[in-house]
């Protein structure tokens, strides 16, 4: 753990358990270390472990042992989404009642002809909220903030997300719920990660600002794609990252992150590598691309 820590900076990795980490997490991952690190920052893992039933076995451990093998040293003790319901469930019935949130009764075929956008049908009905989804009214707002990667980001909550859920009818609570009140609950300053996430921060911006909770800053940094142009993960079965290879492929995330590393690196150790890239990063070299495909790297 290092010894130099400053409360001006908290970022966080926080992997979901429904598989393990892959070259694409391990760039996030390395990205919010560095950037972190590098002025001497605290640095947290959080497990968002909210879907028991899409969790991989053993793969909270696996992340874990990952993490620890390619040379990430996280500060205190990790924490679980699975031990802050308590937490979630407060702020939700406080939502509900104040009629900030309401109960949505409608079937995943009902909402199909909406592309994703809710219309709304539930928001005045008054339904109960016994095995009901509940949804999160939006304002009919422009949500915006600056990305110091990807540059200014803006969404129009209501014509294009719609009130949205954040607690599923089977009684899970929802990622956007859960990551804003850990994120304020853990004090972190800055969240960096991958671009798939960028068109949920304004969804986070909103509860911020209704829960009364500080803003954090956002760096989104590039998803890694295949040939293909999907993004690399469990779906598109990118292998698992393996524990022999950890020095030539920390070296690769460093490439896909804009930072090139001196070839007397090329058979450094982990900790050298690490040692480097704490020294040495520089945000502003990371591509202004929302992907980076993973063919261009090696
Ligand atoms: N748990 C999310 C994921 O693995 C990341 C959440 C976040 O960084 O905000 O995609
Ligand atoms: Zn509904």
């Amino acid at each position: 753990m290092t010894a130099s820590t400053s409360p001006s900076y908290i970022g966080r990795f926080a992997p979901t358990p429904s598989g393990y980490l892959h070259f694409g997490s391990l760039v996030a991952a390395l990205a919010s270390y560095l950037d972190a690190r590098a002025v001497g920052g605290r640095w947290l893992v959080r497990m968002e472990d909210l879907d028991p039933p899409r969790e991989e076995p053993g793969a909270q451990a696996a992340i874990l042992k990952a993490l620890e093998c390619y040379g990430f040293e996280w500060d205190g003790d990790m924490v679980r989404q699975s031990e802050r319901h308590t937490a979630y469930a407060e702020v939700l019935n406080r939502l509900f009642n104040q009629g900030l949130a309401y109960a949505c009764t409608c079937s995943r075929k009902q909402l199909e002809p909406y592309h994703g956008i809710y219309p709304g049908l539930c928001r005045n009905l008054g339904h109960a909220r016994e095995h009901a989804a509940i949804r999160l009214r939006v304002p009919e707002l422009e949500y915006r903030f600056t990305d110091q990667v990807q540059g200014e980001y803006r969404q129009h909550l209501g014509r294009d997300v719609g009130d949205f859920v954040i607690q599923r009818r089977d009684g899970l609570y929802a990622y956007q719920l859960a990551v804003v009140l850990d994120d304020a609950w853990q004090g972190i300053t800055d969240i960096v990660r991958g671009s798939d996430l960028l068109d949920s921060t304004p969804r986070q911006l909103y509860l911020q600002e209704l829960l009364g909770l500080p803003q954090p800053r956002y760096l989104h940094v590039p998803l890694i794609t295949q040939p293909d142009g999907h993004k690399l993960g469990k779906s598109y079965r990118s292998p698992p990252l393996s524990e022999d290879q950890a020095p030539p492929l920390l070296l690769r995330a460093l490439r896909a992150l804009g930072q090139t590393a001196p070839s007397e690196l090329a058979d450094a150790s982990v900790a050298e590598i690490m040692r480097w890239g704490t020294a040495h990063w520089d945000a502003s070299l990371i591509p202004r691309t929302l992907s980076v495909p993973e063919a261009q790297l090696s």
